[in-house]
């Protein structure tokens, strides 16, 4: 059996990889991943070899992920963040199918929910969820339909991919459909560059966010009907005695 590592880098920089992801790689021979990916590791991995396709063709990186590991080399598939949210593992899984000699080893990484909310402060600490915003391989329609049904539960919510070149008015969209379930005053607020160099937050109402421009390396956060700044950091609150008593 050939053994395949897929593995989740976190955010960006190397302190936010888990020890088990540096040591899968640290033992890997080939390293295939999206181009902005291998770039981020850095010096620690420049013995290895280095495979890569561009954007949008994935199967194929996935396929070259099986071939090589054939050949007997000891091989990971990278991405950003964690591999099993919107990255590549479910991919490799169904790609490996044609594969009965491989398996898979997925490790962990620190997703950009919870690395940005680490920066913002603590926007998740209650029932959350996570939305993307590209319609790449999700229906609009459908997208509407978690945005508007996760106002209407008050869930705290994360977006990913709030914006490209080419949808540059869906984080735009996307508030409209919260304001018609959630007060313009809601706290709200956003961070670029996570783990990497540039790294900025941003506290704001949902109603400015709805006329803020993002780009996609950005995840904005929403607050749930109990979220407040606090210091600049934006807080939704787990409701606990204390809590309520001052606000009584
Ligand atoms: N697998 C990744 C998500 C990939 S989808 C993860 O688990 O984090 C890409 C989206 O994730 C981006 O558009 C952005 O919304 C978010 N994202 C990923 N890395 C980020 C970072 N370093 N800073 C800000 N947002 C990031």
């Amino acid at each position: 059996m050939h053994n395949i590592f897929v593995v989740g880098l976190g955010p960006g920089k190397e302190e936010l990889m888990t020890a088990e992801a540096l040591n899968a790689l640290d033992s890997c021979d080939t390293i295939i991943g999206y181009t902005v990916y291998l770039g981020l590791l850095g010096e620690r991995y420049k013995d290895k070899e280095f495979l890569s396709t561009p954007m949008m063709q994935e199967e194929k990186r996935c396929r070259i992920c099986y071939e090589e590991a054939m050949k007997g080399k000891q091989v990971a598939m990278i991405c950003s963040g964690d591999a099993g949210i919107y990255g590549m593992a479910s991919l490799m899984f169904e790609i490996g199918k044609k594969f009965p000699d491989c398996e898979l080893t997925v490790i962990p990484g620190i997703t950009a929910a919870s690395s940005g909310a680490a920066v913002l402060g603590a926007p998740l600490n209650h029932d959350f969820c996570v939305i993307s915003l590209s319609d790449l391989l999700t229906p609009w329609d459908l997208i509407e339909k978690r945005l508007s049904l996760a106002a209407q539960a008050d869930f705290a919510m994360a977006l990913y991919n709030p914006s490209s070149k080419r949808r540059h008015d869906y984080l735009q969209k996307a508030c409209d459909i919260l304001l018609q379930h959630i007060e313009p005053e809601r706290p709200c607020g956003y961070v670029m560059n996570i783990g990497r160099e540039g790294t900025q937050k941003f506290v704001c109402t949902l109603k400015e966010l709805r006329d803020t421009q993002v780009d996609m390396f950005t995840t904005v956060f929403i607050g749930n009907s109990t979220a407040e700044i606090i210091d600049g950091n934006l807080v939704t609150k787990r409701g606990y005695p204390a809590e309520r008593k001052n606000n009584e």
